[in-house]
This record gives structure tokens, sequence and C-alpha cells, in this order.
């Protein structure tokens, strides 16, 4: 099964940070891809707008050096290479000043094409950057943005770079990005949901027991320990990520597939959900690995701050206080040097209303399981007899449909959630980006719970490299006679 690809109108897009991290592992990669498999116009244009002196040709370089290391899978064709990095151009900008702007504006060619302005810097420069596109006729009706995460830090400064950034866009011009949202498996959520009618008719408190989402990482906080250390999880990981997938699992189904009919149910939940009672809440800190501290050490190690409060895990129960989920916990669970590399979501229906085949027999319900990596499918865990002449008694197998396995190798292409979503960006299409209030809304739920910890000096405790997190999100579960279902 061989995807079609349709090519994007022409485009010029300015990466402000084109020379940084997230440009050359990300987004200059997804772009050569992009270009590769026909999608991305021979006439668009890519300036790179960061603070290094360098010129076209430093930047076309530096790019096809980041795609040779970053680029995923595919070996690079030479031939396309060259004729790619022939879009890229360059111009040495201050986001705090004037250097450059006159230059950028000069190489900008805003007729009959789409302007799309990445801010791959450092949210601190996103005002300026706003003001200064504006101030110099960049800002038109044609241009769009790009924000990257974080989003703000709390409420309060996500309420004011919003009302930043609405100074000099319209909010259809505001591209804010969860990579999480360009998965095709996140996509593929609402595919299964609203593909099929088998699931919607279950999909409520009558019939499923709880939730669990879980995303774990066996990576530690590696070089982003200062970063990280200000962050935590709950910033990092939930209320974008998590709260995003928890969205696209409890929401109504939208009447279309059109951005704002997505996204208005989306928000919905988020205004929906319960707040968090501090005993609900399990933080943790790994420990340093014993077979290798020095390469794996514990995270206030890692982030070089002995006295860090900062959790490098959380699972949590909340609910979604609305008529479909009145009843069903959702569990939420994100951690780093976990035991595995899973995102998974986990729907555990509840058990059938009576065993007619005796207590003898057991009693089963049924898992779904929807796998966002790694091995993207969907299990679903069926009761069947167990075979031979032993009696009735009743096993679990699981259906399963490996979604690599069942769309054959060419349907299996993966692409990367910044292919999807920069290319989504240029279309105009605003479904996998969240809007203003929708952020907001994610805050105004994580705020009391992060300022709740500060408040009560709360220690994340420590929990063991390698392993499912601290043994209070064990307990979490244990209390509700649940366990939190093997991923990975
Ligand atoms: P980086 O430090 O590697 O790069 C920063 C870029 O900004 C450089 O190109 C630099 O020249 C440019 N810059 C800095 N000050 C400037 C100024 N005054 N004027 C013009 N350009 C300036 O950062 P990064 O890791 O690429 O991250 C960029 C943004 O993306 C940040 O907001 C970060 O939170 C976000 N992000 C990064 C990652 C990642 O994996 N690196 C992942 C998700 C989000």
């Amino acid at each position: 099964m061989v995807s079609r690809v349709i090519p994007v109108d022409p485009f010029d897009l300015v990466i402000f940070g084109g020379t940084g991290d997230l440009a050359r592992r990300k987004i200059l990669p997804a772009l050569f891809r992009r270009y590769s498999s026909g999608q991305m116009p021979k006439n668009a244009r890519i300036i790179g707008a960061a603070r290094s002196a360098m010129d076209d040709a430093g930047y076309r370089t530096l790019t096809e050096e980041a795609i040779r290391e970053f680029s995923p899978g595919k070996t690079c064709d030479d031939g396309t290479l060259k004729r790619f990095l022939g879009c890229l151009h360059y111009v040495k900008i201050d986001a705090t000043g004037e250097a450059g702007w006159k230059e950028l504006t000069e190489k900008v060619v805003s007729v009959d094409r789409v302007e799309a302005y990445y801010f791959s810097v450092a949210p601190s420069l996103f005002g300026p950057l706003a003001e200064r596109l504006q101030s110099h006729g960049l800002a038109d009706r044609n241009a769009r943005i790009v924000v990257e995460k974080p989003f703000g830090r709390d409420l309060e400064t996500a309420r004011s770079l919003n009302e930043t950034l609405a100074r000099y866009f319209d909010e259809s011009q505001i591209y804010r990005i969860d990579h999480y949202l360009g998965k095709e498996t996140v996509q593929n959520l609402m595919a299964v949901r609203f593909g099929n009618m088998l699931f919607e008719p279950l999909w409520n408190s009558q019939f499923v027991d709880h939730i669990q989402i879980t995303v774990a990482e066996t990576v530690g906080v590696g070089g982003r320990g200062e970063y990280y250390d200000k962050s935590g999880a709950m910033r990092d990981m939930v209320q974008n990520h998590l709260m995003q997938l928890l969205c696209l699992i409890a929401m109504e189904p939208p009447a279309r597939f059109d951005p704002d009919a997505v996204r208005d149910e989306k928000l919905k939940v988020i205004r929906a959900l319960e707040p968090v009672e501090p005993h609900h809440i399990a933080r943790g800190q790994y420990d340093a690995d014993p077979a290798d501290e020095v390469e794996f050490p514990d995270y206030r190690t890692a982030v070089d701050n002995p006295r860090s409060k900062t959790e490098s895990f959380v699972a949590l129960k909340t609910h979604v206080a609305n008529w479909r989920w009145a009843g069903t916990p959702f569990y939420l669970r994100t951690g780093k040097r976990m035991g595995a590399r899973a995102s998974e979501i986990t729907v555990v229906f509840k058990d059938t209303p009576h065993s007619i085949f005796g207590e003898d027999a057991g009693r089963h319900r049924n898992v779904l399981s929807i796998r966002l990596q790694p091995n993207e499918g969907i299990t679903l865990g069926v009761t069947i007899k167990e075979p031979g002449p032993g009696g009735m008694r009743l096993i679990d197998v699981p259906l399963d449909m490996t979604f690599a396995d069942a769309l054959g190798p060419d349907g299996g292409e993966s692409v990367d959630a910044y292919e999807r979503l920069i290319m989504d960006v240029i279309r105009g299409n605003q479904t996998l980006f969240m809007r203003g209030d929708e952020v907001e809304a994610a805050w105004a739920w994580t705020d009391p719970i992060i300022n709740g910890w500060t408040t009560r000096g709360d220690v994340p405790k420590p929990y063991d490299s390698g392993s499912d997190g601290p043994d209070a999100a064990l307990q979490l579960m244990r209390r509700d006679s649940r366990e939190w279902q093997k991923v990975g």
C-alpha cells in the first residue's frame, strides 16, 4: 500500500534558530524527507535565521551535515540532497535587535506563496520575534507562525504569551506545536474511535472500568539537565503530551474533522477534568544505575542539583467529570529511566455481569491497548476457551494488529511527526496544533498540582533505574484493586 503524496503550495519558511539543535535534528531532516518524497515544491525556499555569522553556503553545509547525521531510515540520494540544498538561504539576525531584519525582508517573497515563520528559539524570544515580524511588514494575512514548546511554564506565563502573540497575529495564524499530535498512531486514535462502529457504543463508564496512559522513557535527562530541573515531568510531559492523549481518548465525536470542531471537543475534556487530590499522585526521582553509576548517575547528580525537588516521574489518577466518563478513573504516568521505552494507552473494560461458566472458569476482562511507540498498533485482549479436554476454562488471547504488518512494507513508511506538522502548517491545517484556550485550560488544571507540591515542600520518592517508578505509583493502583498494564 503506497501512500499518495500531494505537493503543497510554494512557500517561504523562515526558521528562527535555524542553526540550533532542534533545527538540525528535526526540522531540516524533516523538510529534506518531504522534498525527497515530492511533497515540497522545488521552488520552495527555506531561510535559516539565527545569531551565528554564516552565508548561504555555510548554511547549506550545516544542513547537509545535519541531514546525514539525523535523517532517519533512508540513505540520502546525493543528487536529491544537492537540489534540496539549493532551496536553502541564511540570514544572520538578532531577535531582540534590528540587525538582519532588512536582509530578511528582502529575502522573503511574499507574493503568491505561503509565508511561515518557525520560532525554534528560546521562549523568551517569541514575543520579540512576533513584534519585529510585524514592524518589518512580515506579519501580513499570508503569514503563519510556528511556536515550539514549552508554551509557558504556568497559566500566567502562557496567558501572557498568548496575549503577546495575539497583538500581532490572529489565532488562525498561530501553530503551537505538540509533536505528539503529529505521530501517526495518535491520529489513528481518532480513526479507530470514529471510523469504526465497534468501539464507540462501549466507550463510556458503563463499559469501561478505567483507562491508563503511559509514556515511559528509558533515557535520563541527558544534556537537558538544567532545563529539565526547572520543569519536571508534570510540566514537560503531562501538561502537554499526556493531556493531548487524554483528550483524544475521552472527547466526544466532533461533528466534522476540522480544526476547531476537534479542538472544541478537546477543550471540553480539559475543562471537565477534576482537580487531583494530593494522595492520588506519586512523584519520583530516578536512582543511579548500579551497573554504571558514572554513565547513568542518579537524577540529582545528572541535573547537578543535590537538593532538587523536581520530579522525573509522575503518576496520577484523575476523572473526567461528564456524563460519558463519570466514575471511570484515568490513570496517567510518565517517567525517565524506566524499564521500557513505550507510549501506550490501555482501555480496560468491565467484567462481564455474570459468568455462565462458573467461578472455576475464571473471570476475564477485555483490554484494548493502543501502542503509540514502539511497534505501533492495537491489541485487543479477547477471552476464549482454553484449548483441550480440560473442561470449560477461559484464557485471554491477543487479537493483535501491528500497523507495519497490517499495511505491508510500503504502508509502514514512517513519517516523522515534524514532517507531517510542517506540511500541515503550509497547508494551513491547524487540527494537530494546540489552540491558545486549550493550552491555558491545561495549565489551569496543572498549576494547582505543582503549586501544592511547592507549598507542602513535597519531595519526590526515589525509584530504581530501569523500574516501573516508585512504589507509591504501584500503590496508587493497588488501593483501587487495579494494576498497571505491562507496556513495551
Ligand atoms: P538551541 O540553543 O540549540 O538553538 C537556539 C537557536 O536560537 C540558535 O540557532 C541560535 O543562534 C538562535 N538564537 C539564540 N538567540 C538568538 C537571538 N537573540 N536572535 C536570533 N537567534 C537567536 O535550542 P534548541 O534546542 O534548538 O531549541 C529551540 C526551541 O525549541 C526552544 O524553545 C526549545 O524549548 C524547543 N524545543 C527543542 C527541542 C529539542 O529537542 N532541541 C525539543 C522540543 C522543543
